[in-house]
């Protein structure tokens, strides 16, 4: 079974991600073996949706490791990882007589894990938090790194905290029930990592793309894919997880290679995009795809990516599954869009371009002609629809 160790030197602190078939009938043992004797009580936090596929499992296993076990679903959707679901939450772990030795669980994709770890956070300052991510995106992306947060009306992942999970448990058999542009966006998510991860990142999710794009449901049925999808979420955070072990909390002050910043490759575009269109029309990982095709149109239109490593991308994004047309949104639009984007620094767009796959460059935006601009998200935005 694969598992990655995630370290925090500047804490001194490390927990496991565990991968692999079958994991979740194990929760209850892990989490045991992770939190000790003392930790009495349980509380799970998930949706109706993800509910009805994993609930039982999860509780019973919970249960079979001698834990209390209470429930709670918040309603499902975005627009639910509010204050306002925080507050029932909280609620929730009081009634449920939560003590500081035990444990919050959250089962679900990024919603459910983002709302239930800063339920984690700030219920009696801090307790522990255990991670189940039934989503591609929250399997390679969300629930590695401690970011926990809701929205507010002024914008998303407005209020938070870094707090991180004592264990993730990844069972890639809970993707078998995940809708189709969940996994695309999952998989776009995965190509941006690849992109600004290492060559090696990219072709192995290239690879599985290619073996696997078109009907992964089937993929998962067959033992030897099985195992390279565990090795693929295992890659992913792998790399994640030395991000985050050199950068915790995202030093705004550095825009290095290996910064937490260049996580956000594709994310100047994609936040344009996504609040361009009411957060209605793309899955974020959708907008991340769009995202990607302009960052790499700006890198190669400036001089600093060749062109076959551009067209490499846009072959890789379109194996990801197709992606809600984009071209009909007005160019000066999403330009004044991405103004706003709170991944500025002073007022000013800082994109992450790519020197070639697998490495790269903070841009200052001011740096980047406003023709370039315009045409590369001409070009980008043209590319899936
Ligand atoms: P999501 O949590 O909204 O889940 C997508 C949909 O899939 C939902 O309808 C959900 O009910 C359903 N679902 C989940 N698992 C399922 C399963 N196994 N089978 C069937 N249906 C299932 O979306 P997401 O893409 O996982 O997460 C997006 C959220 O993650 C955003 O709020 C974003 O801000 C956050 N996020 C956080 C981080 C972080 O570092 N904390 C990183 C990236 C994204």
């Amino acid at each position: 079974m694969p598992s990655v160790a995630v370290r925090l030197p500047a804490r001194k602190k490390k927990y496991e991600i565990k991968i692999g078939p079958d994991l979740l009938s194990k929760l209850g043992h892990e989490a045991r073996t992770v939190l000790g004797p003392n930790a009495q009580r349980a509380a799970l936090i998930s949706n109706p949706v993800v509910f009805k596929h994993y609930g039982e499992r999860a509780r019973q296993s919970l249960k079979a490791g001698n834990f209390k076990t209470t429930h709670w679903l918040m309603p499902e959707g975005e627009q639910h990882k509010s204050l306002e679901s925080l507050a029932k939450a909280l609620e929730f772990l009081t009634e449920s007589g939560l003590e500081r030795g035990d444990v919050v669980v959250s089962l679900g994709g990024g919603v459910v894990g983002d709302l239930a770890g800063f339920a984690a956070a700030t219920y009696l300052r801090g307790i522990a938090f255990l991670q189940v991510p039934t989503t591609l995106l929250a399997q390679i992306d969300a629930s590695v790194g401690g970011k926990t947060a809701v929205n507010l009306a002024a914008g998303k992942n407005l209020v938070g905290a870094f707090h991180q999970p004592r264990l993730v448990i990844i069972d890639p058999q809970t993707l078998t029930t995940l809708p189709g542009r969940e996994l695309t966006s999952g998989w776009c998510e995965a190509v941006k990592q690849g992109a600004v991860g290492n060559p090696k990142l990219f072709a192995q999710t290239r690879r599985l793309l290619n073996n696997c794009g078109a009907d992964f449901g089937l993929c998962l049925e067959n033992e030897a894919s099985q195992t390279e999808v565990s090795a693929i979420i295992a890659a992913h955070c792998r790399f994640k997880a030395q991000i985050v072990a050199g950068d915790e909390r995202e030093d705004i002050g550095r825009t290095d290679h290996r910064s937490r910043r260049i996580l956000n490759f594709g994310h100047t575009t994609a936040h344009a995009l996504e609040k361009l269109t009411g957060y209605r029309r793309f899955r974020h990982g959708e907008a991340v795809g769009y995202g990607i095709l302009v960052a790499g149109e700006i890198s190669k239109n400036i001089g600093m990516l060749a062109s076959e490593e551009l067209e490499s991308l846009r072959d890789t994004v379109r194996l990801c599954g197709p992606l809600p047309a984009a071209h009909d949104l007005s160019i000066s639009e999403i330009i004044a869009a991405m103004s706003g984007d709170k991944k500025s620094v002073a007022g000013v767009t800082m994109w992450v371009l790519l020197e070639r796959i697998g490495r790269a460059r903070v841009v200052d935006g001011k740096q980047i002609d406003k023709r370039i601009l315009r045409s590369s998200l001409r070009s980008g935005l043209q590319a899936i629809s």
